[in-house]
């Protein structure tokens, strides 16, 4: 069976997750953690980055920052996965959906403002597939509204947008390093982005439990207490060890992923022609990472034949998000803003394809041949 995916393992994680084991200090901020921030801090070009244990960590960090209340409102594509919404309605929001676009799955910047209210707090912008929203609109809309924007780039690592990193463009971002995203820190894991000296001070309280702890170990303050509310926002040392084994590898990996990305896209460029499918958008103003590569069929009963007849080729191929306005929980917390044009329709044609960091040439092979002969 070609897995749908692999974990990422470039060769050195094995060693570093051993000498952070030997040097008797495995909880979170140690040599690892320091370093591993310090090298997000310069190749992103932000002001402060903290590595947490899960991206839906780090956009619950954000919630507490951007200090949302019962009854705020955030603004989030419909079309994600759940941590998106579930970070801001722990903090008592009502999330206002918003329809996506059909070219890039991504929230539609044109329709954003309509959903804007007198309660409005935040817009949630996802990247989906590693692929930029349309941050300059989506930015101008929060400046003249008085928003906070933070980016969920769960899948954004190593992308950009106008050449800005994915989540250093709004107030504060996330990335995942959940074992299917492009980089790993051993299976679960994520990391805060913070552009906004604001939420600099506060955000090292609130992952240390409510505590001012981190300055105390700066030798700032002479005893730490108890000084706003708070979490144990933390990843192990030994989480940080394993990314750190991928950050020293972060273009291999990125290199080898869009190898495999290109492939498939020329490879099925000819039954896009023939209108079979239809294949992801890169808008020329973004440079992504090949987080995904998806084909979007017909209909949902073609989408169900084909993973079927993949997975009886021994191919697993998946589909991805049930929209979240017509989930149950979404439908509690919030409501659709608008009509739901593409989310739906859109969702239920998408199909991703397995591609991992060193996928073989000939599994890929197996992959675009059987694909070819669903459709010729
Ligand atoms: C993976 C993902 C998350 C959650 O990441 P975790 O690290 O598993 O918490 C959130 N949002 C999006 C868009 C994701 O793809």
């Amino acid at each position: 069976m070609i897995p749908f995916n692999k974990p990422p393992l470039t060769g050195n994680e094995q060693q570093y997750v051993l000498q952070a084991m030997q040097s008797n200090k495995i909880s979170g901020d140690g040599y690892f953690g320091k370093k591993s921030q310090a090298w997000f801090e310069k190749s992103l070009g932000c002001i402060k980055t903290l590595l947490t244990p899960s991206c839906t960590a780090a956009l619950e960090m954000a919630a507490i920052l951007i200090d949302i209340q019962p009854g705020d409102e955030v603004i989030v594509p419909s079309y994600t996965f759940v941590s998106t919404s579930n970070a801001f309605v722990l903090r008592g929001a009502k999330i206002v959906f918003v329809d996506i676009r059909p070219d890039t799955m991504n929230i539609d910047e044109t329709k954003i403002e309509a959903a804007v209210t007198s309660k409005t707090k935040a817009i949630v912008p996802v990247h989906y597939a590693g692929v930029g929203c349309e941050m300059d609109v989506i930015m101008d809309i929060a400046k003249r509204h008085d928003l906070f924007v933070v980016e969920d780039a769960a899948q954004g690592m190593m992308s950009n947008y106008k050449g800005k990193p994915l989540g250093t463009i709004g107030h504060l971002g996330a990335f995942s390093f959940h074992e299917t995203k492009n980089y790993t820190s051993g299976g679960e894991g994520g990391l805060l982005i913070i552009n906004d000296e604001r939420f600099s001070h506060r955000a090292e309280v609130i992952r240390e439990k409510g505590t001012n702890r981190s300055q105390f170990f700066r030798g700032q303050v002479d005893k730490y207490t108890w000084v706003d509310i708070g979490s144990s926002f933390l990843p192990s040392e030994l989480q940080a060890a394993y990314l750190w084994g991928q950050l020293e590898k972060v273009n291999e990996i990125n290199v080898n992923r869009l190898e495999i990305w290109n492939g498939y896209h020329q490879a099925f460029k000819s039954l896009q022609d023939s209108g079979f499918v239809e294949l992801p958008t890169i808008p020329t103003t973004c440079e992504h990472n090949a987080h995904m590569f998806y084909l979007k069929l017909k209909n949902i009963d073609q989408r169900t034949a084909f993973i079927e007849y993949l997975k009886c080729n021994e191919i697993s191929a998946v589909f991805h998000y049930i929209p979240l306005h017509s989930a149950p929980a979404g439908q509690n917390c919030g409501r659709l803003d608008g009509v739901d044009a593409f989310t739906t329709s859109e969702s239920e044609r998408l199909v991703r394809l397995p591609l991992y960091f060193q996928m073989q040439k000939e599994e890929q092979e197996k992959v675009i041949n059987a694909v070819m002969r669903f459709f010729v």
